[in-house]
């Protein structure tokens, strides 16, 4: 009977011993093509997710998500709560080509793009290196008592950790409540700020805690994303893979022996030298084959490239392959699988891209006070209504006024004042009468076109009903 392979390896996670206990992941510094190529796109990245909020367009901010007061500024642009219909497709859309990319080149999001893992590698880690040193001198110093070094060591990387973490905070508060809102805290100080301040420190104690503490955890327990994998991958689809045909061959993996001729014995090019396990970050054996801890940041293929170039064997023994290619030398094909997806991407970007061409830049309402039917005043019939104008556009509205479109003989008398003023960005509501001569009135119930100008500029049409006496004839 043949042995099942085994899969016992499965039963855990990385991150966790046989007590159940937290298994610390002291990973190897990583170095090769892929990592250099990782640090200049980590770089670019984090150079844009820290400025966004910091760059002004026409004065509205970059990117905005104050999910408490509903506003939102993609690229430059306000959205509201009434354009809620464009953020769930734009959602929809992101998710397709995630899924997507996730069927077509496994987890290249989680390496190379999501900013937990950027940083954690690239910063946070990057730390570790500096100040207590590579693998085996982070090991070694954990072990070590708490003397002089450990707590001169401990301390400064404690330190960092909380400066970066109250950096990240600042930035991250800023796309909610927006940058100005911060910078005028810092200028002011907390003292006028409290509420500010408090949410600070929250969002510094939550990523100081994710970084210093949880880590990688995040990934593999927390993320929903990876879980998808199981479902999404096939045998088709591009990972960070192990040739395992070429690694094994029909001996097996074996340690390194000069002068010997590994494929004419039957051995497999893998020398056992962990040197891929030291360095993977989630702590697992890529050569066990595709696992959810891994989040396909290529460390272990720049490792094992650098030891297969030490013992004069080709590289790419961990590589961007598919079990397919590795399995059958078949090269990538476009499935249908992935045709299906694709064709459901652009049939979404398409309908997003008609939504946001169609989208209003003024956004005006008017609707009858409930329970409030009709007056009469002199010669004509006055309901009561309350309005309510969004202003999208990037300029401010100096005079907004409404006219009567339709039926004649109708006007609009607002409370308070005649003209109103809307900033860009902003919002106008309040109360008006709309009075209409009962010659002009067709039914009981009229439906009535109602036209908003700031000046003489005629921004946005908007209807609403208008009620008459019942014995109209
Ligand atoms: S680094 Fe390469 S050679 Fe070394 S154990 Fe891993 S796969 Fe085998
Ligand atoms: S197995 Fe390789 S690619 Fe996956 S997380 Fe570990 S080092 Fe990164």
């Amino acid at each position: 009977m043949s042995k099942l392979p085994d899969e016992s390896f499965r039963d855990t996670i990385g991150t966790i011993n046989e007590e159940g206990k937290r298994a610390w992941v002291f990973p190897k510094k990583p170095s090769g093509k892929f990592y250099n190529k990782r640090k200049i796109v980590s770089y670019v990245l984090l150079a844009m997710l820290l400025s966004f909020p910091f760059i002004k367009i026409n004065g509205n901010q970059f990117v905005l998500l104050n999910v408490i007061d509903r506003k939102f500024n993609i690229f430059g642009f306000t959205f509201w709560p009434q354009d809620f219909y464009l953020v769930v497709i734009s959602m929809i859309v992101g998710v397709v080509f995630v899924t997507l990319f996730t069927v077509a080149f496994g987890r290249i999001f989680c390496g190379w793009v999501c900013p937990q893992t950027i940083f954690m590698e690239m910063v946070f880690r990057r730390i570790d290196y500096w100040i207590d040193g590579d693998r085996g001198a982070q090991i070694r110093l954990k072990k070590q008592k708490w003397d002089a070094e450990k707590i001169r060591k401990r301390t400064f990387k404690w330190f960092l950790y909380f400066i970066i973490s109250f950096l990240i905070a600042n930035v991250f508060l800023s796309y909610i409540i927006g940058s100005d809102a911060v910078l005028a805290m810092i200028k002011e100080g907390p003292a006028d700020h409290i509420s500010t301040i408090v949410a600070l420190l929250i969002f510094t104690g939550v990523f100081y805690f994710i970084f210093a503490w949880f880590r990688e955890q995040v990934c593999i327990i927390a993320c929903p994303y990876g879980r998808l994998q199981g479902v999404l991958l096939d045998n088709k689809s591009i990972i960070v893979a192990y040739d395992h045909v070429r690694g094994e061959r029909e001996q097996g993996r074996a340690k390194f022996k000069k002068d010997q001729n590994r494929s004419e014995e039957g051995i497999g090019d893998c020398i056992d030298c962990k040197q891929c396990v030291n360095v993977c970050p989630t702590g697992i054996d890529i050569r066990n084959g595709t696992q959810l801890e891994c989040v396909n940041c290529t460390a272990c293929i720049d490792e094992c490239d650098h030891i297969m170039e030490s013992i004069d064997l080709p590289k790419g023994l961990i590589r961007y392959a598919s079990e397919d290619e590795i399995v059958k030398n078949e090269k990538f094909t476009f499935t249908p699988r992935m045709k299906g997806y694709t064709a459901v991407l652009f049939i979404l970007i398409g309908i997003l891209c008609g939504l946001l061409f169609l989208r209003n830049d003024v956004e005006a309402t008017v609707l009858r006070l409930p329970g409030q039917t009709f007056e009469h005043k002199g010669e004509n019939i006055s309901n009561v209504y309350t309005f309510k104008i969004v202003n999208k556009t990037v300029k401010d509205f100096e005079r907004i006024h409404f006219k009567i479109a339709d039926p004649k003989g109708g006007k609009v008398i607002l409370v308070g004042k005649p003209m109103i003023k809307i900033e860009k960005g902003e919002y106008a509501q309040g109360t008006l009468f709309i009075e209409i001569n009962p010659a002009f009135l067709k039914s009981y119930k009229t439906n009535v076109k109602i036209e908003v100008y700031d000046g003489d500029e005629l921004v946005e049409t908007t209807t609403t009903n208008f009620l008459g006496p019942r014995n109209f004839n």
